[in-house]
């Protein structure tokens, strides 16, 4: 793949038929000839302001396009991040897309966005900058935490409901980083090289997820695809996405990934961000130069129209064009200026929401001896720094980009300000007070000998270690974004064993991006219980005290696959460190063996491997069934439980957009049963084997649901199989075809539950 490169597709017009965008398109068409729109409107649409320059109103986004005079378009604000207003006063900092992921749960997955969307709306926001989509292919990448997980199938889902969920309160959701923007040392200069299969199997779904949730913009990624920059990649741009995958919107630039405007434009970039060339640099690859481009031929004025549609698009198919749609009343580098902000409190009652997320995203990794939950303990001792709270406030390092106190949320662009942070220490202390419980904390991470004296004689020791990731721009302790390694940072190893080579009660409990190698201590026969409770948002102490207590049962999987080293993992990030050429070449030769489908494939055994989560009661699975469903009583329920609404107008069999290949072919269900005496959840998980010989691992997740059972209660757990989940995509045809033999169906409790249940889909 070393000599790749992006063959050329040609541009086409938005259809906006067949869909919810077909009136948006309509309404958008009427805007440009009603107003009469002149090359210059329209490339004003096109053309972000500039970097930290002011928008409509006066005040400033991240990003921002101006208002056409004597039209009732008043511009855009387009703000990040994934988890919560960015740069912004009175708002939330939600749980990130990691511990969303962890929640299997699409309920909550849609509630955060709609939570979220809400706050954007409020701020008088129109796009904004999420879900985070990239893939999980290393465990250090700086921004996994932003993500979904190392499943597509699970990255696709959470961002179908997390879209349906933000633009149900009415602003505008980006998918990005499309695509291949799977590390951060060199994300503007490295190219990622990627094979077809590779990308229509593993990384291409999640994004024709977002595209049938209505996504309303796209962000094209830093990185080169195949040897051509992503914003300015013709298969990528207008093959894949607009053409394959019926793509309505536009595609925006992530911030000054643009290279070049002609090239841009005719390769199916519609809008560049911030807008200038780089930061502050006072011209643009669009702005004047696209209107000279236009109007000397270079680009046709077709596509420029095409471009205002799209975006004019987004803005109907959102409602924007309402009276009613709030301005934007804060300024996002502004911060103290009264006149700027309106200081509008935004967060309603979401802290609940996300104390809720917080816990039903906390991963139990290990619980013997009944540690948890706890009861009354008489003495209970909190360790680690990671407990605590910063030293300079919640806010103290800009984006985020330290670590001090409690980590709660990564740094760089995905972040947000807290307006409060309750920390574990502080929740902890409130509950042993009720509770009567003696309590005391050490937060000297590197005072082993204080600590294990701390630690004698204690009921039940805590000690909380964490490890940090984030964006590229923000160097922390030498990480250039991407973690240089996964073991605990602050010698939190040190600190676990100091602690329990002293007592015989100790929860670890984990804040981090993702894995962390926890091999030092994970057998120590004193360490009785083990959390993953990820970046959870501002809610950390009350969300781990509901699952350290049992107010809530912990219900959290693993969305990645724990190794027991890094070196364990198949591919490496590239760490080559230079920003000239020759380019660092990234190539995916591990294809779609990546996380769980690599151990499989390798018949390895990981630390804890994906779908994997513990619970303080337990699950029976029993009455495994699997029927083919008739093309009659096709109900058209479809596995995110809701209809299909997205540009599926055509009908080509074997294209991504086929309705056929997305219908319901199978139906599997299995009886789930409480036995273990306690109000709980469990997420089984569907996985398929492909028959033999097809370049597949020995299991794929293809669905999973979340029962919630009262002690005995049973239920049936239902999934459903459409073609697509079947098929794998034939290089030399270019469409899915579903493999003949016999498909191995399995539910069970994780990837690697040897217990699962299973059938076989019978060759057709
Ligand atoms: C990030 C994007 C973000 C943008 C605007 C870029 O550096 O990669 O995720 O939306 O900045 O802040």
């Amino acid at each position: 793949v070393n000599n790749s490169y992006s063959p050329p597709f040609p541009w086409s017009s938005t259809r906006g038929t067949g869909s919810e965008w077909s009136e948006a398109i309509a309404k958008a068409r009427e805007f440009i000839r009603a107003n009469n729109l002149t090359v210059e409107d329209k490339v004003t649409l096109t053309t972000g302001l500039g970097w930290q320059a002011k928008g409509e109103g006066g005040r400033a986004c991240v990003g921002n396009i101006a208002a056409i005079n004597g039209t009732n378009w008043k511009g855009l604000c387009l703000e990040d991040s994934p988890a919560g207003v960015r740069f912004a006063d009175g708002v939330s900092v939600f749980p990130s897309g990691i511990n969303i992921a962890s929640t299997f749960d699409r309920d909550l997955m849609y509630a955060r966005g709609e939570a979220m969307g809400k706050e954007f709306v409020g701020k008088g926001v129109n796009v904004a900058l999420g879900p985070g989509m990239n893939g999980e292919r290393t465990p250090n990448a700086g921004r996994n935490w932003e993500m979904a997980g190392a499943d597509p199938y699970l990255a696709g889902e959470v961002a179908y409901s997390t879209i349906k969920g933000l633009q149900s309160s009415g602003v505008q959701a980006c998918a990005k980083h499309y695509i291949f923007n799977e590390q951060e040392r060199n994300r503007t200069t490295s190219s990622s090289n990627v094979d077809d299969y590779t990308t229509h199997m593993h990384y291409l779904p999640p994004f024709l997820k977002a595209v049938q949730a209505d996504v309303a913009s796209f962000m094209c990624s830093y990185n080169l695809i195949n040897s051509s920059y992503a914003c300015q990649n013709a298969l990528a741009q207008n093959g894949w996405l607009k053409h394959e995958l019926g793509f309505q919107g536009y595609i925006l630039s992530d911030w000054a990934a643009t290279h070049s405007g002609v090239d841009s434009a005719l390769n199916g970039l519609d809008m560049t961000m911030p807008g200038d060339v780089t930061f502050l640099s006072n011209d643009s690859y669009f702005g004047a130069n696209l209107t000279e481009a236009v109007n000397n031929g270079s680009v046709p004025i077709e596509r420029l129209d095409d471009m205002a549609t799209r975006i004019l698009g987004g803005w109907y198919l959102l409602g924007q064009d309402a009276e009613s749609f709030p301005d934007v009343n804060f300024d996002a580098f502004d911060r103290n200026d009264d006149e700027l902000n309106e200081y509008v409190d935004v967060r309603e009652d979401h802290g609940a929401l996300i104390r809720e997320i917080g816990a039903a995203s906390s991963v139990l990794l290990k619980n013997v001896n009944n540690t948890l939950p706890l009861r009354k303990p008489r003495t209970m001792a909190v360790f680690g720094s990671d407990s605590g709270p910063a030293t300079k406030g919640p806010n103290g390092l800009p984006d985020r980009g330290g670590f001090d106190g409690t980590v709660t949320i990564g740094w760089g662009s995905g972040t947000a300000d807290f307006t409060y942070l309750i920390t574990p220490l502080e929740a902890l202390q409130k509950q042993a007070l009720a509770d009567r419980t003696q309590f005391s904390w050490w937060l000297e991470d590197y005072n082993l000998e204080g600590a294990a004296a701390a630690a004698v004689n204690k009921d039940v020791a805590l000690v909380f270690i964490a490890s940090d990731a984030g964006e590229e721009y923000i160097t922390v302790d030498g990480n250039v974004g991407d973690r240089n390694n996964i073991t605990a940072w602050k010698g939190g190893d040190e600190l676990v064993l100091a602690v329990a080579n002293n007592t015989d009660n100790v929860v670890v409990v984990i804040h981090s991006p993702g894995a962390i190698d926890m091999e030092a201590w994970i057998d120590h026969p004193n360490v009785t219980a083990v959390i993953m409770a990820g970046f959870p948002g501002q809610e950390a102490g009350n969300s781990i005290v509901d699952v350290l207590y049992g107010y809530y049962n912990p219900s959290g999987r693993l969305p990645y696959t724990i190794p027991k080293g890094l070196e364990e993992w198949p591919v490496q990030i590239e760490f080559i460190n230079t920003d000239l050429d020759p380019q660092p070449q990234v190539d995916y030769n591990e294809g779609i063996y990546l996380d769980y489908r690599y151990y499989q494939q390798n018949n390895l055994t990981p630390r804890y491997g994906f779908g994997y989560g513990l619970s303080y009661t337990s699950f029976n699975y029993t009455n495994f069934q699997t029927r083919q469903l008739s093309d009659q009583n096709n109900e058209r329920r479809w596995n995110s439980g809701e209809a299909y609404t997205a540009a599926n107008a055509t009908n080509q069999v074997g294209s991504s957009l086929s309705r056929s290949l997305h219908e319901p072919r199978y139906e599997v269900t299995v009886d789930i049963q409480n036995v273990g005496g306690v109000y709980g959840c469990e997420v089984p998980q569907l996985y398929l084997g492909f028959p033999e010989g097809v370049d597949q691992p020995p299991k794929v997740l293809k669905g999973f649901t979340r029962v919630t059972l009262d002690k005995w209660e049973a239920q049936k757990a239902q999934f459903h199989l459409s073609y697509y989940d079947m098929a794998v995509w034939d290089v030399v045809a270019s469409r899915w075809t579903v493999p003949a033999g016999d498909f191995k169906v399995y539910v069970g409790r994780s990837a690697f539950d040897d217990d699962s249940l299973q059938g076989v889909i019978p060759a057709s």
